[in-house]
């Protein structure tokens, strides 16, 4: 029996997603021991996790008893730090996760799903796995949303008699920082189209949430993540702010025992100690600052102005982004190279603390 013919022909043509090496896997690759690799790949916050959330883990007696598959004590601390009913919140392993369930809860195999790149990789993903068809409204030259097109693009899906079911806007947007105004979110929630908003980075902005529009706004759905603010990226936490017409069918769809224990009890821990979360924010957006303003010194970079926790460049002067990365990269310092329309000519760049800098700046000095 030919068992591969059997996989379902829409995974059989579908291209992976790249995922970032780990620590241990890069130290293997580039023989460098992990304490001295400057990982700048994965939008990760340096500053970790609260030492609250760590003693709550340590302290925790129930890490061998299967997670509350209603969250009820996540969602409850989670509603107070939203400032939503915890009834609109349900909570998954990442944001990646949440995205997974969006998709399948609305989606059926066909059904299109409009994206606005480049962008985050996951929304793309999530279309592939479901064989939904993937529309494109591309964002201009500066990465802004082309409000316009989008709405051209979903009345027309519309009067041609199918509607497209979910619309991704990520604000502000990975990979380039920038943000998209409430009044054109706004517009765009006029549209017959569930919006889905990503506010991974939205702490890192001067951005206000839609996070409190739900309970309003039957086609709003809001996503947020401990991964970036709380420093949990390996942790797996995430969450969603839905309408109430639409939770109850999330709920279905979605394996019961997700977030994990040690997360959920961390990110409970997380949002009891602000004064941590407020520290990493604001020094997250000084070194912001710090490394756009030595970037821009070298004279052969250009950053773009960023409103989360990494910077996407344009590198000139006759340089090759993807040669710049592997040149770096074999002085322990990594970014994100994407061969992407758009980006072949960048690399985003997180930031660090501020030593992550020096070593960036020190390793693009010699390459
Ligand atoms: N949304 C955006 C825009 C992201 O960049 C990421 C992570 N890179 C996520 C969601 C998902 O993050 P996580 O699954 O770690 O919560």
């Amino acid at each position: 029996m030919d068992a591969e013919s059997l996989i379902a022909t829409h995974v059989k043509g579908m291209r992976p997603y790249e995922p970032i090496a780990p620590l241990d896997v890069l130290s293997r690759r580039l023989g460098l021991p992990p304490e001295k690799i400057v990982k700048l790949d994965a939008n990760e916050n340096p500053y970790g996790t609260s030492p609250r959330a760590l003693e709550a883990v340590a302290c925790s007696r129930e890490l061998h008893i299967y997670p509350d598959p209603d969250q009820t004590a996540l969602r409850e601390a989670l509603s107070a730090f939203v400032g939503v009913p915890m009834e609109h919140i349900l909570c998954g392993a990442g944001g990646d996760e949440v995205i997974d369930l969006v998709g399948r809860a609305f989606v059926e195999p066909g059904q299109m799903v409009v994206d606005l790149p480049p962008t985050f990789g996951m929304y793309k993903w999530e279309a592939d796995v479901l064989g939904a068809q993937y529309v494109k409204v591309p964002r201009r030259a500066d990465f802004s949303v082309d409000v316009d097109a989008v709405e051209g693009s979903v009345r027309a899906l519309e009067a041609s008699g199918v509607p497209p079911k979910l619309l991704f806007v990520t604000n502000p947007n990975n990979p380039d920082g920038s943000v998209t105004s409430r009044s054109n979110l706004l517009r765009l929630l006029e549209l017959p189209v569930i919006v889905v908003v990503d506010e991974a980075y939205i702490d890192f902005s001067t951005q206000q949430s839609l996070a409190p529009l739900v309970p309003e706004r039957d086609n709003l759905i809001v996503l947020r993540t401990f991964s970036k603010l709380a420093g949990m990226a390996g942790l797996r936490v995430g969450y969603g702010v839905f309408p109430l017409p639409i939770i109850k069918h999330l709920w279905k769809v979605k394996q019961p025992y997700t977030p994990n224990v040690a997360g959920t009890v961390m990110a409970i821990a997380a949002m009891q100690d602000r004064p941590w979360l407020d520290q990493s924010v604001i020094a997250i957006t000084a070194e912001r600052q710090r490394m756009s303003d030595a970037l821009r010194e070298l004279g052969w970079i250009t950053p773009f102005p960023s409103e989360t926790n990494f910077v996407l460049c344009r590198i000139g002067g006759g340089r090759d982004a993807k040669a710049v990365k592997l040149a770096i990269e074999k002085w322990g310092v990594l970014v994100r190279y994407f061969d992407k329309d758009g980006l072949r000519d960048c690399l985003r760049i997180s930031v660090g603390k501020p030593e992550h800098t020096d070593a960036l700046i020190a390793a693009l000095r010699a390459a």
